[in-house]
């Protein structure tokens, strides 16, 4: 029997019937418990001490009668204990077999308040009162979280039968009638109250799960909050990356070039020895003109990719300052490393032999190269260090090209 209510969806609602039928179960356990060692002390304490005025009425004694009935109603807890004894497999079983446990406690409670009505009929016989009917419908209906329907089986039943055996049990009239309106009056309070019980504990369950529903909201937007984060701060970082990458040549740009003198002038507080090497291709006006641009395009980025592969050491930085003009600058090195360099750049763009039958020095693709080296401590002496490498470059140039000048003053 499903635990139903508007404010649940049918998969919370199964949810909510599957919590409801365990907590029940749970519950039915302790009372089982309780009353097979209250209802056991109880009738030893009576036959002991009173049994023969409470167990024998007009020479007839009910003794055996009554050790019969509390023995199957023991028998019963005692099976219900065992069937349920490990209550941790519940929660991972399928509704539909939690089922025939939500019977087994319906059944449970029937007979529990069966036994309540039996014993108020022996009352019957001596005391005429329905006091322990009443302690067993109390406990029933407030000890367990129960919708009308769960309500409704086992208290319909039980009062079925006690109505039906009381005219037996009770031979007064008026005693009769008094005990039928106490009963109506009391059922029906006692099904408000059950009622207020239930409403309370849906209540409760409701909260935690508006709680839990708000909690994992809030978790996954959290989540979605760090997945758009990472994803900004790595496409910042390609961005970044991408403003200091020339585009065709693929290697730093002026924006790059920069970036890392600053990082030099920080690491060298007091300044240090920079070289500029300043390479320009010879005659490429006249390479576009004939084999085209694009085909000009390929020898330059290979150019470019030659000189780059020339670094020999980390702080060597090879940048595309601007046309077929290719900076390379290192620090702290001595004019020996220099005129090496200069002459490797040179022999290995040779190297290449790349055609350039318009070219008047060589038929191959040449470079010039104007160094020069200084002090540097700032910006100032940095661009002072490149306007004097690109003086000593128009100068090889003027020499003829496919050459190497150092600036002079
Ligand atoms: P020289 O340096 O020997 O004096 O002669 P040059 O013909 O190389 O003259 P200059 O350096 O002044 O000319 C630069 C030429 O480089 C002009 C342009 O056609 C070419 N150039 C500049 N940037 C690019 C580029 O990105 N791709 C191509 N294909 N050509 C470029
Ligand atoms: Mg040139
Ligand atoms: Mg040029």
């Amino acid at each position: 029997m499903i635990y139903r209510s508007k404010h649940l969806n049918s998969c919370e609602s199964k949810e909510y019937t599957k919590r409801t039928i365990i907590y029940n179960l749970y519950r039915g356990r302790l009372l089982a418990a309780l009353l097979l060692v209250c209802e056991g002390i109880l009738s030893v304490l009576r036959y002991f001490f009173n049994y023969k005025y409470y167990y024998s009425y007009e020479g007839q004694n009910y003794l055996n009668f009554y050790i019969r009935a509390y023995g199957l109603f023991a028998l019963f807890c005692a099976i219900y204990l065992i069937l349920l004894r490990n209550l941790k497999k519940f929660k991972h079983m399928p509704l539909e077999k939690l089922d025939k446990y939500d019977f087994l406690f319906t059944l449970f409670l029937t007979i529990v308040l069966i036994w309540g009505a039996m014993v108020s009929l022996t009352d019957q016989i001596k005391f005429t009162h329905l006091t322990s009917y009443f302690i067993y419908s109390t406990l029933c209906s407030v000890f367990f979280s129960l919708d009308s329907t769960h309500w409704l089986i086992p208290n319909f039943i039980s009062l079925s039968f006690l109505f039906t055996m009381l005219p037996r049990f009770q031979g007064n009239i008026n005693v009769l009638i008094s005990h039928t309106l106490n009963l109506s009056f009391f059922t029906l309070i006692i099904y408000l109250t059950s009622q207020v019980v239930y409403k309370r504990y849906f209540g409760e369950y409701l909260s935690r799960l508006l709680l839990e529903k708000s909690n994992t909201q809030l978790r996954l937007e959290a989540v979605q909050k760090n997945i758009i984060n990472k994803q900004l701060s790595e496409l910042n970082e390609k961005l970044l990356k991408l403003s200091h990458i020339d585009e065709l040549t693929n290697i730093p740009n002026r924006r790059g070039f920069w970036e890392h003198i600053n990082d030099l002038l920080d690491m060298y507080e007091e300044g240090f020895t920079l070289t500029v090497l300043m390479c320009d291709i010879d005659y490429f006006k006249q390479y576009n003109d004939n084999y085209g641009h694009l085909q000009g395009d390929e020898v330059l980025k290979k150019i470019t990719n030659e000189i780059y592969n020339c670094r020999l050491s980390e702080e060597d930085f090879v940048t595309r300052w601007g046309g077929e003009e290719i900076l390379f600058t290192c620090c702290n090195q001595s004019p020996e490393k220099i005129s090496f360099l200069a002459n490797y750049i040179q022999n290995r763009v040779r190297a290449l032999q790349i055609e350039h039958k318009y070219s008047p020095c060589e038929k191959i693709v040449t470079v010039s190269i104007g160094v020069h080296t200084m002090w540097v401590k700032n910006r100032g002496d940095i661009e002072e260090c490149i306007q004097k490498s690109d003086e000593a470059l128009y100068k090889a140039k003027k020499m003829g090209r496919n050459c190497c000048v150092y600036y002079e003053n």
